[in-house]
């Protein structure tokens, strides 16, 4: 956002005065803050972690944008980058970070990977996709992306959060603060809990096909 566009609050300023105050709406300046400060959570999960960590390093430098402080906690992060392969046996702790991170917060799937399986998508210990679990603000093709994709991503994330009114977005109604992602079983396979009730059904539904009926 250039400081024309923050400065445009939707009617005209008269032209002696252009130059002297800065008249904006609560939305912009609000927005103009988060999107200038949004903290990534520091973790990779594959080869697309070394693309990401090139981003942070002098040549692409994202302390432009506000983003060099990786984050070590959850408590602290906006930002979840998922950057690499999401196994079975690890997507449940990428589930219980994001649980933990606070309200608004946002996700990007770097990467072929994250966001659809890439190479890996038939194997029997890939998630086909971060966003089967998490919901997913942007996402990034490549295998791997450059550092430009990342920050190409990055910057269309701002354009969503300029995009975001404080009276509409769901983190600031009344009632339930943050929604909980019910955290996947990593058993012989993964199972999703929001899919335990038509997993019973279906179970019920084959043993019931699988009773053979007593022959006289
Ligand atoms: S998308 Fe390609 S580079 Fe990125 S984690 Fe997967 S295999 Fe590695």
């Amino acid at each position: 956002m250039t400081p024309n566009e923050l400065n445009s609050p939707g009617y005209d300023i008269p032209d002696d005065m252009k130059n002297v105050v800065a008249i904006t709406t609560l939305d912009k300046i609000y927005n103009f803050g988060r999107r200038s400060s949004v903290w990534p959570l520091m973790f990779g999960l594959a080869c697309c972690a070394i693309e990401m960590i090139a981003a942070q390093a002098s040549r692409y430098d994202l302390a432009r944008f506000g983003m060099e402080v990786m984050r070590p906690s959850p408590r602290q992060s906006d930002l979840m980058l998922v950057a690499g392969t999401v196994t079975k046996k690890m997507l449940p702790a990428i589930v219980r970070l994001y649980n933990q991170m606070p309200e608004p917060k946002y996700v990007i799937a770097m990467g072929a990977c994250a966001s659809g399986g890439g190479p890996f998508k038939e194997g029997y210990n890939v998630v086909a996709g971060i966003d089967k679990y998490l919901p997913v603000d942007v996402y990034i093709p490549g295998c791997p992306p450059t550092p430009q994709a990342l920050v190409y991503g990055l910057i269309k994330l701002q354009e969503k959060i300029d995009g975001q009114s404080l009276k509409q977005v769901r983190w600031y109604q009344k009632g339930a603060d943050s929604v909980e992602v019910p955290i996947p079983m990593l058993g012989p396979d993964l199972i999703d809990p929001r899919r335990i009730p038509e997993i019973k059904t279906k179970a019920a539904e084959l043993a019931a096909a699988a009773t053979i009926p007593n022959a006289e």
